[in-house]
């Protein structure tokens, strides 16, 4: 199905965003991509999302240039983030600690991120994606993800035992493919 185009008449900016990550499952396909998953069979083995509505949102977020679908073998396609899509890195950052801390308090939730290039040593970034060490806004290639060490999982969260979920249990560069 075809993005509603009730947006069409908001001349604003969220609203402009809405358009292309507004609808259900957008921000964790793009979550996927920032992890390094780029193959259709992959991103839907880890998020269990319906074939149909799965390639609806690829194609939205490649029409808005958000995602570069490119060939990595013949018939085959995979899907990479542009630029434009890596510029997305802070407010996806920032929506995951906003949820984690409703959820579970400050300092709890999900996967850690460092600033793995930082001059000044790195440390896991906080609010706003900030690097605490360095004091920048470091971009998401620059990052490591980890998930949580044993003493911080509160065992909330279910294994999942695809191959994405496997490879994320290892710390990973974002962007960078999965292995
Ligand atoms: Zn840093």
């Amino acid at each position: 199905m075809p993005l509603g185009r009730d947006y069409d008449r908001q001349d604003c900016a969220p609203a402009r965003a809405l358009e292309v990550l507004g609808e259900r499952w957008t921000l964790l396909v793009l979550r996927d991509c920032f992890f390094g998953v780029r193959r259709f069979g992959d991103l839907r083995a880890h998020l269990d999302i319906p074939r149909a509505v799965l390639a609806d949102r690829l194609a939205t977020l490649v029409d808005a240039g958000v995602l570069e679908r490119r060939p990595y073998a013949p018939g085959r396609d995979e899907y990479v983030l542009t630029a434009d899509g890596l510029d997305l890195w802070p407010a996806l950052f920032t929506l995951a600690r906003w949820s984690d801390r409703l959820r579970v308090g400050p300092g709890g939730g999900g996967r850690r991120f460092r600033h793995a290039d930082c001059p000044a040593g790195g440390a896991d970034l906080t609010t706003g994606g900030l690097c605490p060490a360095c004091g920048t806004l470091p971009p998401a290639t620059s990052l490591e993800t980890r998930s949580l060490d044993p003493d911080e999982d509160d065992g909330s969260r279910p294994e999942r035992d695809d191959a994405v979920s496997r490879a994320l249990r290892h710390p990973h560069r974002l962007v960078t493919p999965l292995p």
